[in-house]
């Protein structure tokens, strides 16, 4: 008599992990839900203690933006293949699964191709992306920002400022003091205590 009630609830809970992995997957690709944008952007108008963070600089796109400068051949031997597909080919690794989502160490995030500066782990928080996210970078020289209107959205990517690589986005529904969200790739990061 438990048979059909038990099959039940083993279906729901299918189709609630089914639907959760559909909607993860696209959790760093898209902007939250306009209320959930609407709510925390009310939460988090960056306040005067924003102004105590770096920002990202905007891209210029000239020749000599970038001091770090290799040939792809060059960066895919260097660069292990998951590392090159999101660094030099804008790839996004899966949630969750990847190194740092969900790393508490104190330390500092370096980029995997050049060894940049990037990010404290001061300015880390639990965004629920299944990503690593910060509220700001660690410096006025670690990432670099400019639209990215592929894949049919308009968003901000995020480059290391030094050689160029594509980390991840930012997205202005991040936590105080300055309510941005560096939504970033495990695999573009190296992490040292
Ligand atoms: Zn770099």
């Amino acid at each position: 008599m438990y048979t059909l009630p038990y099959f039940i609830l083993m279906r729901t809970y299918a189709l609630i992990l089914a639907l959760s992995f559909l909607t993860l997957g696209t959790a760093c690709s898209q902007k939250k839900d306009v209320l959930a944008t609407a709510k925390a952007q009310a939460a988090t108008k960056p306040g005067p203690a924003a102004k105590a963070y770096p920002t990202a600089q905007p891209m210029t796109n000239k020749a000599a933006e970038f001091a770090v400068r290799k040939t792809e051949d060059e960066w895919r031997k260097q660069l292990a293949p998951e590392q090159f597909t999101i660094l030099r080919e804008k790839g996004t690794e899966r949630p969750f699964a990847n190194k740092y989502a969900d790393n508490h160490e104190t330390g500092v995030y370096y980029c995997a191709a050049c060894d940049n500066k990037l990010f404290d782990s001061a300015t880390k928080f639990e965004s629920g992306t299944g990503w690593p996210s910060f509220f700001a970078p660690a410096t006025a020289t670690s990432v670099k920002v400019q639209q990215d209107n592929s894949y049919g959205m308009s968003r901000d990517e995020i480059v290391c400022a030094r050689c160029g690589g594509h980390l991840g986005h930012v997205f202005d529904d991040g936590p105080k003091p300055t309510g941005d969200r560096y939504c970033m790739n495990s695999a573009a990061m190296t992490f040292k205590k």
